[in-house]
């Protein structure tokens, strides 16, 4: 084996071809003589809404800002609490904190979702909100949580930042709950080359209130109306973000017919990713578990595969949670995939001959052990 050989987690170099593109759309940019939210910024908006199938798409700065300005919208704040899943990217619990409410997790499933089973007995008087996550691309189980919901008539935020393109009954994660949030960040499924991100929304009323605080809570170049924050989108990469969005399905295809291969042939190594019914996945992380998770990714880093784990410490247990006061085995489900969880190579610029070095890899492993 050549000594440069290496199958990385990600390849972000490869991810933004041809440079053509990107210069074009850089040129386009300094033409234009405009920076932040101008027409690109409001052409990217329309075709997310389209794609999506929402009335309203709002572009914002990042992900995270498009969770946190969601929950300002709803008013959300001190004395509030809003449910969200303990084996997120910490952003999910960080916009609840923001806003001065309180997180409260609810355990997941094999889907690595919210459990809708173990919701009902998490809600109290102050509860304002879910912020179900749809992880690793997986929709969480959106039926089951909205049921609860409206029964309690609570808001639901999706936080989708992982699964841009995937549905339920053929309908976009991000047009299933209140309003969506998304990110552009250059690891998604979607991104731009920095930071980015939007909200979705069949609600008039949320869109037109993250559309003044995104930009300070003006309602015109002189007159403000609230107080906002400065979340606003660059042109650069509201084009690229367009660029983008016309390849996103057939990315997404690759993504999954790489992730029915690896299902196939793992079926009897691993557990394999599990979904909810009547839904599609996106497969932003293809995550497997498996008892002896360690020793299986040293394996794969001397075969020169890199893996990476989602996530190896969850929220609850995480230092800035301390006044929260969790203990191990406040969420088994949640611990036990943090332990035994791994995530393997799984992105649209793959070589076929890849995919099948690291099939072949994963299977030798295995097989030596028998
Ligand atoms: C990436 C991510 C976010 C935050 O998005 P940023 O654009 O990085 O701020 C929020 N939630 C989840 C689940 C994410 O993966």
């Amino acid at each position: 084996m050549n000594s440069e050989f290496r199958i990385p987690f990600v390849n972000l170099v490869s991810k933004f071809q041809p440079p053509e593109v990107y210069l074009n759309a850089l040129s386009e940019t300094l033409r234009s003589g405009n920076f932040v939210l101008s027409s690109a910024v409001i052409e990217f908006e329309n075709k997310i809404a389209e794609y999506i199938g929402v009335k309203h798409c709002i572009a914002v700065a990042n992900g995270s800002d498009a969770l946190f300005l969601l929950m300002k919208t709803m008013s959300i704040g001190p004395g509030d609490e809003v449910i969200t899943c303990p084996n997120s990217f910490i952003a999910s619990a960080w916009s609840i904190v923001a806003t001065g409410a309180k997180p409260v997790f609810c355990d997941v499933d094999e889907s690595l979702c919210m459990d809708p089973q173990q919701l009902e007995r998490l809600l109290t008087r102050n509860t304002k909100a879910i912020m179900p996550v749809h992880l690793a691309g997986t929709p969480a189980n959106m039926q089951e949580i909205m049921e609860i919901a409206n029964a309690y008539n609570l808001n639901v935020i999706e936080d989708a930042a992982q699964a841009i393109g995937a549905s339920i009954n053929g309908k976009s994660v991000g047009s299933l709950g209140t309003a969506g949030a998304f990110s552009l960040h250059p690891l998604k499924n979607l991104a731009v080359v920095g930071d980015g991100g939007f909200i979705t929304t069949n609600d008039s009323s949320i869109a037109q209130r993250v559309k003044l605080l995104r930009n300070h809570g003006l309602k015109n170049r002189n007159e403000c109306e609230i107080w906002g924050y400065n979340s606003r989108l660059d042109e650069l990469q509201a084009r690229i973000g367009i660029i983008g969005l016309a390849r996103i399905d057939s990315e997404n295809q690759r993504r999954r017919e790489i992730a029915q291969y690896y299902s196939d042939e793992f079926i009897n190594f691993l557990q394999i990713p599990s979904k909810n019914r009547n839904s599609t996945q996106v497969f932003h992380r293809y995550i497997v578990h498996l008892s002896e998770r360690d020793s299986f990714m040293q394996y794969l880093k001397d075969f020169s595969i890199e893996t990476s784990i989602h996530y190896p410490i969850p929220i609850h247990l995480q230092e800035c949670s301390k006044d929260l006061k969790h203990k191990i085995g406040d969420f088994p489900i949640s611990e036990y995939q943090s332990t035994n969880s791994l995530s393997l190579p799984l992105y649209p610029e793959l070589l076929d001959s890849e995919v099948e070095y690291i099939v072949e890899t994963v299977k030798s492993y295995f097989k030596k052990a028998l």
